[in-house]
């Protein structure tokens, strides 16, 4: 097992590896650091995302949480990137993860964190996903699961929150108010608060994203990440991904990070509005609205990071209207037989217009992720 601690991914203070939340010098969120992993290193035997484990935060002899998450397809689609003008295109789908998004990994991470330090409960915001996938992975940890969620999420995922046990509390507002009340619950109760970056362990399992794309293109990266970001957790897992593997020399140190597309709704944008403003640093989104509930989110806790990671690779952050997002979500779907999600029609949308106005390459090699099951949207 490697050995890792945890400090803060902006001032670097050290933390403590239970109940950590954000620094407690600066308020910012806290990354789990490795000692380099070599590529001699061997992979893990396990077939789920655990294959990964030297990078991730398992204590010696922990056996973690998992319902065989990750190790998705990477599914090439010629006629998509005829249609956006690309070289090659993959779409890395994250449907076929338990509970039908990428959430499953950042939770297999953080609940086998939280059930290792003996907390009585966990309890999380969500916009949708992440409730269903806590929700699971509580369950199969055996721990009681709190999920606070928007009225107005799509119905299929209040009814997996609830059909796995998990005591689901539906808010008049969005994922920030929901977060208000998990924190206050959390202060009443003693459960475990498992929310976006305010938890360290969840960045750890999206990290294996990152893993998987590497490794599944011959251990290269990608020209282009295109990525549909709420609250900045699967891009940021990413990008650390990619540090970690170049850091213990798995993929060349000549090119180390591709060029990230960040697709926001035009309804839900404070990223994309920030980076346009040269801001280090976002505002919160009043009103949020759009159909691609992942990404309402209006004060993502990502925001300085995702910033950070859009100035180091000239990315791009660019928006979608719920038109084009629909249309590019059907164009997903019946061209490729992906079940895409509305988030995915949204990053399908911003590279078409990123390509199209030549701020990604027409000679680029892109994988865009599809982060959630379009039938978790299918009322
Ligand atoms: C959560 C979610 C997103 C946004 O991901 P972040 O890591 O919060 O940026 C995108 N798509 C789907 C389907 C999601 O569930």
């Amino acid at each position: 097992m490697p050995t890792w601690s945890l400090r803060c991914s902006a001032c670097d203070a050290p933390a403590a590896l239970e109940r950590a939340g954000l620094c407690g010098e600066c308020g910012q969120p806290l990354f789990a650091r490795y000692d380099t992993v070599s590529r001699d290193t061997a992979l893990s035997m396990r077939w789920d995302m655990w294959r990964y484990a030297p990078f991730l935060p398992l204590l010696d002899g922990e056996i973690p949480v998992s319902l065989g998450e990750g190790l998705t397809p990477m599914i090439e689609a010629p006629a998509l990137a005829d249609a956006i003008g690309v070289r090659r295109l993959w779409i890395k789908d994250e449907a076929q993860n338990p509970t039908g998004s990428f959430k499953a990994r950042g939770m297999s991470a953080a609940v086998t964190r939280a059930k290792g330090q003996g907390v009585p409960g966990i309890v999380v915001p969500t916009a949708g996903n992440a409730g269903a996938a806590l929700a699971a992975y509580g369950a199969a940890a055996g721990l009681p699961v709190r999920v606070y969620a928007p009225r107005t999420t799509p119905r299929p995922i209040l009814d997996t929150i609830e059909a796995m046990g998990a005591e689901l509390i539906r808010i008049d507002g969005h994922i920030g108010d929901a977060g208000k009340l998990t924190l206050a619950f959390a202060a009443e109760s003693g459960y475990f608060p498992i929310s976006t970056l305010r938890e360290p362990y969840r960045v750890e399992g999206m990290k294996t994203m990152g893993f998987e794309m590497a490794e599944q293109l011959g251990w290269r990266v990608p020209d282009v990440v295109v990525y549909p970001t709420g609250g900045g957790e699967g891009t940021v897992g990413i990008w650390k991904a990619l540090q970690e593997l170049a850091a213990g020399g798995w993929i060349d140190a000549g090119r180390i990070q591709p060029q990230y597309v960040v697709a926001q709704a035009a309804g839900c944008a404070p990223i994309a509005r920030a980076y346009h403003a040269g801001a280090d640093r976002a505002e919160p989104w009043i009103d949020p609205v759009t159909y691609a509930s992942g990404l309402r989110v209006p004060s993502p806790l990502g925001d300085r990071l995702v910033l950070r990671i859009l100035r180091e690779t000239q990315g791009v952050a660019d928006v979608a209207s719920e038109e084009s997002i629909r249309e590019w979500t059907r164009r997903l779907a019946t061209e490729t037989g992906i079940d895409a999600a509305p988030e995915d029609g949204c990053a399908l949308a911003v590279l078409r217009d990123a390509v199209a106005d030549g701020r990604v390459q027409a000679s680029a090699e892109v994988v865009v992720f599809n982060t959630g099951a379009g039938a978790s949207y299918r009322a």
